[in-house]
């Protein structure tokens, strides 16, 4: 495994980390024992960073997170969760909720502070209640010894930059903004890093976009987004290579980045994430792949208010 800086914390956190969302059933019916496992295998190959959040599967993600992390040692881990977002459209950013959040993220996971706590997606917040609520509220949890850095997450980057030039936050956490299809996310890198801020990129597959599997039914992408993906799916199925390898491979090259989450609750899946993420793909099927999903590169779906 390879480790990577978290900004200004201190922290060094392996280039790949375990998303824990397919805990909470997110993209299918999962296996308690066997997302166990799932994590389990990945912190015995090296990854020593783990996201999660309430929203994950109504509060499931974090439950079976927190049985998997029953008897690893706890200095052996970083622990990132969220606050904020509680169901597709349930969102509360307001001082009282997020500190009730918090403590009830650290009983399901059973502990007793989280290394990290971010808002999350806040796209779908009042940007001014993030500043001047949210984080400061946080931030009253980091002096009692609750959380020891915060951070923010969501899709587009200007709410993300905002808030991030606002409040020196820790972290900033953006997802399906660097991978095969979108290069959006390395781009802002300077926003963030020049402030000292960690950068975290998440869903290297595009949330399953870049999958024999392809995309779950509720995937924002439009319809050409998917088209191009299910191609590039092809095309490295006839030259006898899975997709996710390259898509992984590619999404965990940039050194800007701190961590990439990948999300999977299947133990083989995360112990050939691991190897893919540490071996570099051959240059003439990534230049086909590329030219490929050119057309699509970089197109957006809408998330979140209007004017964020
Ligand atoms: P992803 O791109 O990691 O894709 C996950 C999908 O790919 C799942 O269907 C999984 O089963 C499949 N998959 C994983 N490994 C595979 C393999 N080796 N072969 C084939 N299929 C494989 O997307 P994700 O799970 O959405 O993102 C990863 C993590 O990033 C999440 O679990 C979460 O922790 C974080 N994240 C955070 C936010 C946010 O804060 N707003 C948003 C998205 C993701």
């Amino acid at each position: 495994m390879q480790y990577r800086p978290l900004g200004r914390t201190g922290l060094d956190v392996s280039l790949l980390g375990y998303g824990a969302s397919p805990l909470g059933g997110v993209f299918g019916q999962v296996d308690e024992e066997t997302g166990i496992r799932a994590v389990r295998t990945a912190f015995d190959l090296g990854v020593n960073i783990v996201d999660v959040s309430p929203y994950y599967g109504a509060t499931v993600a974090e439950t079976v997170l927190g049985r998997a992390l029953r008897g690893v040692d706890r200095d052996s881990y970083v622990l990132a969760s969220k606050v904020g977002r509680y169901g597709e459209a349930d969102f509360d950013f307001s001082a009282a909720r997020v500190t009730a959040s918090v403590e009830e993220s650290l009983t399901r996971l059973g502990t007793d502070h989280l290394d990290l706590v971010q808002c999350h997606d806040i796209e779908f917040g009042d940007l001014d209640q993030i500043i001047h609520e949210t984080l400061p509220a946080l931030d009253r949890l980091r002096a009692a010894g609750k959380v020891r850095f915060l951070g923010i997450t969501g899709y587009p980057l200007p709410a993300l930059v905002r808030v991030a030039a606002a409040v020196p936050v820790d972290t900033v956490l953006s997802y399906c903004r660097y991978t095969l299809l979108d290069r959006a996310l390395e781009a802002a890198l300077p926003e963030f890093t020049t402030r000292g801020v960690g950068v975290m990129n998440a869903s290297p597959l595009a949330m399953g976009l870049l999958s024999r599997r392809g995309a779950p039914a509720w995937h924002p992408a439009p319809p050409p987004v998917r088209e191009a993906a299910a191609a590039a799916a092809r095309l490295c199925a006839d030259r006898g290579v899975d997709i996710a390898q390259v898509a992984l491979r590619f999404a965990v090259e940039p050194a800007g980045f701190a961590t990439t989450f990948v999300g999977s609750a299947s133990p083989e899946n995360m112990a050939r994430n691991v190897a893919w993420a540490l071996t570099p793909v051959d240059p003439e099927l990534r230049h086909d792949l590329e030219k490929l999903v050119a057309p699509v590169l970089n197109h957006t779906w809408p998330s979140g208010r209007p004017e964020n």
